[in-house]
């Protein structure tokens, strides 16, 4: 059936598989439509042109017959005069001569002026039966004819069609003068006198002609039929390859969307299509384009173009299995720049920046070949460094070093030598997964920090850190289980406004249930899960789940806030905005009931990146907080790169306040720079009414602390009366 259909409509049989898969029946599809569609349109114009044809020929010969039959009987009419004069024999020849030039004449007879025949002519001796007879009325009416402008009686058979009889007077006309008749000068008689002398009688048959013109009619007509289909077939299997030309790009652009980017297109025969394969050509290429930018910023850091963390990750799995198969030994070095921020501070992040890349470069030139070098953010670099013994790691560690204590990076009039700390361990089994190396070389490159800087440390597995990667080891077990099994709680602690008393938001803090069924706090376990990688996921549990409870307590507390501490992994995750924004339609939560926090150190030791988040939650209208403030670098400067909305002071200012004039200054110091940079104030650890009040006092918008109130499994509604406290103990606590 198929194969017939391909042939009749000149289609592959390949195409038509193409039109009809067994997935896709019941489709419409347009080759089919757009075929019927010819059909039918070829088949009116066929009908309308045959019809034309047809009754147009019809009726331009029926006219012509009638036309053609009163020229003849004009003509007869002439010739056949002289009959009805005696002696004039040659009238009869003329006669015969002429109608032998008309087959369609069947006979003529010529009447005399009573009606009876006087000569008769036939064109053929088939011809019989009498002469049409004249009645008296048809004589009154011929003769009624006579002078008038178509003196003809025409009669047509009714069996025949084609058939005509025609009937004319024939007269002599005479004018005064021409001797032919009497004119009486004295009557005032016509100038003109006519005296019929009889008639002429013609009998027609156009049948044969109407035959032969109506066979080449036919004739005509089925060329035209037969021209049309072969158009309409040629233009259908023309139309058929033009379409099998789009059919065959499905396959190429299947491949296309599977990402197959070298994927092939056959170069097409029409302009549109070759149009359409240069776009998806060029389309294949823009992707290829896009593919390796985004591989490349998948794998490289943006500001050195070395490789990043994720990419060195990844080769550092690959040489763990490699050094387990050939029992070779590799390195990995962790190095962190000495003093760097001093670079910032002095001379900008800019020049902090060009700095960075001189040292990556540099460390790219020492290493080479074996070693391959990665930015795993802020000042921090690791080298992992294939086939090398513990030996010659040493002797290139140093080399590092010394390289280093060379550069020297001039900045304005500032020279700065770089050093830095190395923290190497040696990868020669697969006892220790990739996390284990990354922490053990960052482990002994604290350790070098702490020896003094400038130096290099081998991790060595002295039983205390033996003890502590097995404990942290066991915190990652329980931490794994803990976010599979849902075993974290959330506690809510108050935040209030000092100058109304009221609560405005709540920090959302997190804690673990132990095996007794006891509650952890997260200094026990967020080391060993920021070491272990797990603060990911960490973070998604806790954004996820608070902002479900929140979206539960807001149901009947609309103005309910709570503030998510992040930790950096979070920031550095490319879609947080886009992760947080899904959860806050998720649960209908407006983004201005969130308030995240990062604490300064973190944001400070990864800038670049953190600015870049804070100012992307803070567009989708979420608020953010600097936590411990006072702790780290307590560079105002970066306040204006991190726009936060809250400073969070750091508890250790706040809880011995009453006491310590020191932090006191700090405070009010902190309060007025705040203020001037439109941030609001928070005091952690707020545990007295004096603290409050010196706060208070201080000029600090914000308190949190168990003064204000403990961290409680359900957000408290109880706000105190602030004021009243306020004045109780104003003056029972300020140091000057
Ligand atoms: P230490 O000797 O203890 O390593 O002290 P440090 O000053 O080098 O401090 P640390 O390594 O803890 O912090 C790194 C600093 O790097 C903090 C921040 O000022 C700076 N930093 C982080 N990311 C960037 C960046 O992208 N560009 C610049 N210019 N500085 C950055
Ligand atoms: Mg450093």
């Amino acid at each position: 059936m198929r194969r017939w259909i391909a042939t009749v409509f000149g289609a592959s049989p390949e195409m038509l598989a193409n039109i009809a898969p067994s997935g896709r029946l019941g489709k419409r599809v347009l080759i089919n439509e757009i075929l019927s569609l010819q059909l039918i349109i070829t088949a009116i114009i066929g009908a309308l042109a045959i019809a034309g044809l047809y009754w147009g020929g019809q009726w331009v010969l029926q006219d012509n017959y009638s036309r053609w039959a009163m020229q003849w009987t004009e003509e007869l009419n002439e010739l056949g005069a002289p009959l009805y004069l005696p002696n004039d024999d040659e009238a009869i020849l003329r006669l015969e001569s002429f109608i032998d030039k008309y087959p369609e004449i069947d006979r003529v007879s010529y009447y005399e002026a009573g009606g009876s025949v006087i000569h008769t002519l036939k064109n053929s001796p088939e011809i019989t039966g009498k002469n049409p007879t004249i009645g008296a009325a048809k004589l009154l009416e011929l003769e009624s004819l006579i002078g008038t402008e178509a003196p003809y009686l025409v009669e047509s058979s009714f069996l025949n069609a084609r058939a005509f009889q025609i009937m004319a007077p024939v007269w002599t006309e005479s004018i005064p003068g021409d001797g032919l008749f009497n004119f009486d000068p004295a009557a005032d008689s016509p100038r003109k006198q006519t005296n019929l002398i009889g008639f002429v009688g013609l009998e027609l048959d156009f049948s044969l002609f109407h035959n032969r013109l109506l066979t080449n009619i036919k004739i005509a007509i089925s060329v035209l039929l037969l021209l049309l289909v072969v158009s309409g077939f040629l233009g259908r299997r023309y139309l058929a390859r033009a379409l099998t030309a789009i059919s065959d790009l499905q396959q190429p652009i299947a491949e296309l969307a599977k990402g197959n980017l070298a994927v092939e297109f056959k170069p097409a025969e029409h302009r549109e299509i070759s149009e359409i394969v240069e776009a998806l050509e060029t389309t294949a290429s823009a992707l290829g384009e896009r593919d390796a930018r985004l591989l490349r910023l998948a794998n490289h850091d943006g500001l050195t173009g070395l490789f990043n963390r994720r990419r060195l990750v990844e080769e550092l799995k690959k040489e763990i299995d490699n050094v387990t198969v050939n029992e070779t030994s590799s390195a990995m070095l962790f190095i962190d720049l000495d003093q760097f921020k001093y670079v910032n501070d002095t001379c900008g992040h800019p020049a902090g920046d060009r700095l960075i890349r001189k040292v990556a470069d540099q460390l790219k030139r020492t290493v080479a070949p074996a070693g391959l070098v990665a930015r795993f953010g802020g000042d921090e670099f690791a080298v992992l460094v294939r086939g090398i013994s513990k030996d010659e790691t040493r002797v290139l560690a140093d080399q590092v070093l010394e390289d280093m204590r060379r550069l020297a990076h001039i900045e304005d009039d500032h020279i700065f030598h770089v050093h830095c700390s190395i923290g190497i361990t040696m990868i020669s089994s697969g006892k220790f997964d990739h996390d284990d190396i990354i922490a053990q070389a960052d482990i002994a490159c604290r350790e070098a920090k702490e020896s003094g800087r400038n130096r290099l440390q081998f991790f060595s597995m002295s039983d205390r850190e033996a003890e502590k990667i097995v404990a942290d080891v066991g915190w990652v077990n329980k931490l794994r289980e803990a976010i599979d099994n849902d075993l974290f709680v959330l506690r809510f602690q108050p935040i209030v406004e000092i100058e109304t008393g009221t609560i405005t938001h709540h920090e959302v803090l997190l804690r673990l249930i132990g095996d007794n069924g006891k509650t952890i706090s997260p200094d026990a376990f967020l080391p060993a899960a920021v070491r272990f990688g797990l603060m990911a996921e960490i973070d998604t549990w806790v954004v996820t789940n608070a902002l479900r409870v929140l979206a539960e307590y807001r149901e009947t507390r609309p103005d309910l806030r709570f503030s998510l501490n992040l930790s950096a992994n979070a920031f550095e995750a490319e879609d947080l905005t886009g992760f947080i924004q899904s959860h806050l339609e998720k649960y209908d939560i407006p983004p201005n009931a969130v308030i995240f926090e990062i604490t300064e150190s973190l944001a400070v030791r990864h800038l670049s990146y953190v600015e870049c988040q804070i100012a992307s939650l803070r567009k989708l209208g979420c608020e953010l907080a600097l936590d411990d403030f006072g702790t780290g670098y307590s560079s105002f400067g970066y306040l204006q790169r991190l726009e936060v909305d809250y400073i969070k002071i750091d508890g250790c200012f706040v809880r011995d306040l009453v006491n310590k004039p020191v932090d006191q200054k700090m405070i009010r110091m902190i309060a007025e720079i705040g203020q001037e940079a439109g941030m609001k104030t928070v005091a952690e650890y707020v545990q007295s009414g004096p603290t409050l009040a010196l706060l208070a006092d201080l000029g600090i918008d914000y308190a949190q602390g168990y003064f204000i109130g403990r961290p409680t499994a359900v957000p408290t509604t109880k706000s105190m009366p602030i004021p009243i406290n306020l004045n109780r103990h104003k003056h029972t606590g300020l140091n000057g």
